[in-house]
């Protein structure tokens, strides 16, 4: 309404909004950096200072139009401005999610962006800053050109940052920066082309101030609760591909920038590429070597688990699964090799009794005696000795025959009785054991058959008065079988 009714004085009156616009997004965005968590804060800053700058290019570029009336077909300190009014905001495109940042990644993208403001000086004016030498801007048709290619990079980045599915309040901020990034980009592609062919202030003006005042509204408009929890399961292969490939975002922009000054400006022009290329290198193999680090101590827990699920909670000994896995492989060792192999199976007499008369506390501890004292008479590495359930251990003796089954068996009583738990029942005073013995030689068995068969020896033992060791072989339960 105002450039309507002061259509005249449009050069003048435009200034305040389209200074306000900018503002209004500067201080939206440091409301909203205030109201997210500390992690997501980063974003939001790096957008205000993008607004700071673009606020600056306006300032100046109020300045050069009312005061030194140049022609708005010529480069000049503005256009500085306008052009690094992007390293902010692709800074905060190429930020990596909030989980993975490192702090020394900070202090190298800031040197970029140092870099990058003195190669778009040289860029602009064709000089060197602070050289003295008079500047000589570049022709506002290449700048146009340069502005929009800059904006359509942008609105393609932001959008490959979306797709690669930001979670939570990192992915509202992605998706309000990427339909302001297209709205600008398509608002700036016309204006630039208008401004210039009209030379002066008019309603076209109103245009630029269409995104800014976008942005700010989206800026503060209520989040919903859902977007604010929002979580992904599982991220799709490409949202992967994307999110590792956005920290070079900003490298490559830079190393483009480069290039296209060293034409020109040798030096300064190396000086960008050998930076763009060094930035690289050291983010690379950092973030190489916190894979590795990752990798091992994926490995070190997966092996922890793996240890856990394989053993005993109450006696540390290996439990069930892993005697099962242990008693195939072994089986299978010992037909191959035409080997013995003798398990046995090891039953504490009138458990019941001592849970009953002492309480659980007491079995429990009962239980972890004799598991270390059964440890202690298997010197073997091969041995394994396992919970395999309740108040019952199995013993897994690879290339043992029924000789050697029998003196580790009698060995285990003598280190329970040694033990002196107390237990009064019919076998005496103490704690004792009746174990069950089976050895198997050939091949005409599989593994369960031998569990079997220790059962079947256990089962004799406790039947013939408990506190004692009874052994079956191979042929015995063949004919038991049979019968
Ligand atoms: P037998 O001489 O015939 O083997 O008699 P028993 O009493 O040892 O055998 P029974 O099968 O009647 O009882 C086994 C007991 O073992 C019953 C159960 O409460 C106890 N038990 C099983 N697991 C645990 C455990 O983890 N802790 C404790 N404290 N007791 C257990
Ligand atoms: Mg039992
Ligand atoms: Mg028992």
């Amino acid at each position: 309404m105002v450039l309507v009714v002061f259509r005249a004085q449009a050069t003048l009156v435009t200034y305040p909004f389209l200074l306000l616009c900018p503002s209004l997004v500067i201080a939206a965005s440091f409301w909203r950096a205030r109201q997210v968590e500390r992690k997501s804060r980063s974003a939001w800053i790096l957008l205000s200072l993008g607004m700071f700058i673009w606020l600056c290019g306006m300032i100046l570029s109020a300045w050069e139009d009312l005061f030194v009336h140049m022609p708005i077909s010529v480069a000049w300190f503005s256009d500085v401005c306008f052009f690094l009014f992007d390293v902010p905001i692709l800074l905060a495109i190429s930020s990596v999610s909030a989980e993975q940042t490192i702090p020394f990644f900070v202090w190298m993208d800031g040197l970029q962006a140092l870099l990058t403001g003195y190669l778009t000086y040289i860029t602009i004016f064709s000089v060197t800053p602070f050289s003295g030498a008079a500047l000589a801007p570049v022709s506002i048709t290449t700048l146009l050109l340069t502005y929009k290619v800059e904006n359509v990079i942008l609105a393609v980045a932001s959008t490959l940052r979306l797709l690669a599915q930001p979670r939570g309040p990192e992915r509202r901020f992605y998706a309000i920066l990427c339909a302001y990034l297209w709205m600008f980009g398509v608002m700036a592609w016309i204006y630039n082309d208008l401004a210039v062919t009209t030379d002066g202030h008019n309603l076209i003006d109103l245009m630029v101030d269409v995104p800014f005042l976008f942005l700010s509204v989206a800026i503060i408009a209520p989040i919903s609760p859902q977007t604010e929890t929002a979580q992904f399961a599982q991220k799709n292969r490409l949202a992967v591909i994307i999110e590792n490939v956005s920290p070079i975002f900003y490298t490559v922009a830079l190393l483009a920038l480069s290039m296209s000054v060293m034409r020109q400006h040798f030096y300064a022009g190396t000086i960008g590429v050998f930076t763009a290329l060094v930035v690289y290198a050291v983010r690379m193999s950092t973030l190489q070597g916190r894979h590795l680090r990752v990798q091992q101590q994926l490995h070190e827990a997966h092996d922890r688990l793996e240890a856990i699920a394989l053993t005993d909670g109450l006696t540390n000994t290996a439990n069930r699964r892993c005697f099962d896995q242990t008693l195939v492989v072994e089986w299978n060792r010992a037909v191959r090799n035409q080997n013995p192999l003798a398990l046995l199976l090891v039953d504490i007499d009138y458990f019941k009794q001592l849970n009953d008369r002492y309480g659980h506390p007491a079995g429990d501890k009962c239980l972890v005696s004799i598991a270390a004292a059964l440890q202690s008479t298997l010197p073997r590495g091969g041995d394994l000795l396992a919970r395999y359930g309740g108040e019952e251990f199995a013993v897994i003796l690879p290339g043992t025959d029924d000789g050697g089954a029998r003196v580790v068996a009698t060995r285990m009583q003598d280190a329970i009785r040694s033990l002196n738990i107390r237990n009064e029942t019919q076998t005496g005073t103490f704690v004792t054991v009746s174990i069950g013995v089976a050895v198997f030689t050939s091949s005409h068995a599989d593994a369960d058959e031998i569990v079997e068969a220790a059962d079947q020896a256990l089962y004799r033992a406790k039947a013939h008065g408990r506190n004692r060791v009874e052994s079956i072989t191979q042929s015995e339960h063949l004919r038991e079988r049979l019968c």
